[in-house]
């Protein structure tokens, strides 16, 4: 039996969807989207992103971002042209966060003794003279920042060695999706993976989706290792955090999270406190100069699709023929867990397989 399936969105969460369904011969694969790489809008988060593994999620929903790892580790020792490199990143932390727990999106980052101390390469505390000013410990291990502007469109490139067929669309109801498979038949499995387009998606209409707005300014000058602090003076919907993107992408200052704010202009506030900060934790950004020696490529404004109760990924039976898997709600962490959360659509779109040609063996 053939699978007929029409991915909907193309950021890195449809497209990776789409790269690991299409290395079955059985999925015939299109992906629709509003957006596609290369595009720069406030409603595609994908390009926005840093992108680094900076683990976000408690132990036991760590299984998206557990299974990402070792495939984001093959293409940066493997793929050069993926546009990834490891770099290392140090956490800092400060006493006074930790005794506000749910301050930040990220507080399994900054936990003592974390999970992924056992999946990331050399981890290890830091010694106290390896603190930075103003924070009480810190641990540093190895990772990966990823340069979206080329992992993208590669992503795209590998969909369309496997003979995935990509079309701009703009969906008003996910039910059209099924008649737009470019084998001309009707699709049988549509994967939704429009992420804060959720929200308004007829047939979908998940209102428990909502933006975290992330400001960043993105400069030419370089830093080593990464870095992220577990909290800011300024407010508690700034943060702090500086990594430096592979082949050339220049070096992501952020940032914020901001919930419910849509606002798609930069704040010129925001953005002066966010270049203070990281030259403050990391002077050797511009050799002392403060940020006047900021060499400023773009401010930009991403919103981070975010779920209240979690990522969705799972089945939805839209009729007798049709079943979506949902794959959305990544909030900031879509790369990270991008292959695990991949490898559960294939998953789920197996066992439709299955089930289906069960049924149809029966009749
Ligand atoms: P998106 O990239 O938003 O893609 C959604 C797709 O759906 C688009 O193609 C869009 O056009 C399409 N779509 C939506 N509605 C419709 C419709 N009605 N019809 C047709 N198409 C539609 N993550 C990390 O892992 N590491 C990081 O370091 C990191 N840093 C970040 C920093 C910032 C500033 C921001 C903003 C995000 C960051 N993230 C990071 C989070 C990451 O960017 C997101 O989790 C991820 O990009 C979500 O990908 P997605 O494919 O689900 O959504």
């Amino acid at each position: 039996m053939v699978n007929v399936i029409v991915v909907a969105g193309a950021g890195v969460s449809g497209l990776t969807s789409a790269l690991l369904l299409s290395r079955s011969k059985a999925n015939k694969v299109t992906v629709v989207a509003k957006h596609m790489p290369g595009d720069y809008d406030i409603e595609y988060a994908s390009p926005w992103a840093g992108a680094n593994v900076l683990p976000m999620a408690e132990d036991e929903n760590s299984r998206w971002e557990r299974r990402t790892w070792p495939e984001l580790k093959r293409l940066t020792e493997e793929v050069p042209e993926a546009g990834i490199h490891f770099q290392k990143a140090r956490v800092y932390r400060r006493l006074k966060d930790e005794a506000a727990p749910g301050y930040h999106p990220a507080d399994p980052l900054f936990s003592a003794n974390p999970w992924y101390k056992s999946v990331l390469p050399d981890y290890r505390e830091l010694n106290q003279d390896e603190v930075i000013p103003g924070h009480d410990s810190g641990c540093e291990f190895m990772s990966v920042c990823i340069n979206t502007a080329v992992y993208l469109p590669w992503l795209v490139g590998q969909c369309l060695k496997n003979g995935v067929v990509f079309k701009r669309v703009v969906l008003t109801s996910i039910r059209e999706a099924k008649t737009l498979s470019h084998t001309g038949q009707p699709a049988n499995i549509i994967i939704n993976a429009t992420a804060l387009g959720s929200l308004k998606l007829g047939g979908v209409e998940d209102t428990t989706m909502t933006p975290a707005r992330g400001q960043v300014v993105v400069v030419r000058n370089e830093h080593h290792p990464m870095v992220a602090t577990s909290g800011t003076d300024d407010s508690s919907t700034e943060m702090t955090y500086i990594m430096q993107r592979a082949a050339g992408g220049g070096t992501i200052l952020g940032g914020t999270y901001d919930l419910g704010n849509w606002e798609s202009i930069p704040d010129p506030n925001i953005a002066i406190r966010i270049m203070k900060r990281a030259v403050q934790t990391a002077p050797g950004l511009t050799g002392g100069k403060g940020i006047e020696g900021l060499s400023v490529i773009r401010h930009g404004v991403g919103l981070r699709p975010y779920r209240k109760n979690g990522v969705r990924i799972e089945e939805e039976i839209l009729d007798e023929q049709t079943s979506i898997v949902h794959n959305y709600g990544h909030a900031g962490w879509g790369y990270q867990g991008s292959y695990g959360c991949g490898e559960r659509v294939v998953e789920l779109v197996n066992e439709i397989r299955k089930r289906k040609g069960e049924d149809q063996s029966r009749h």
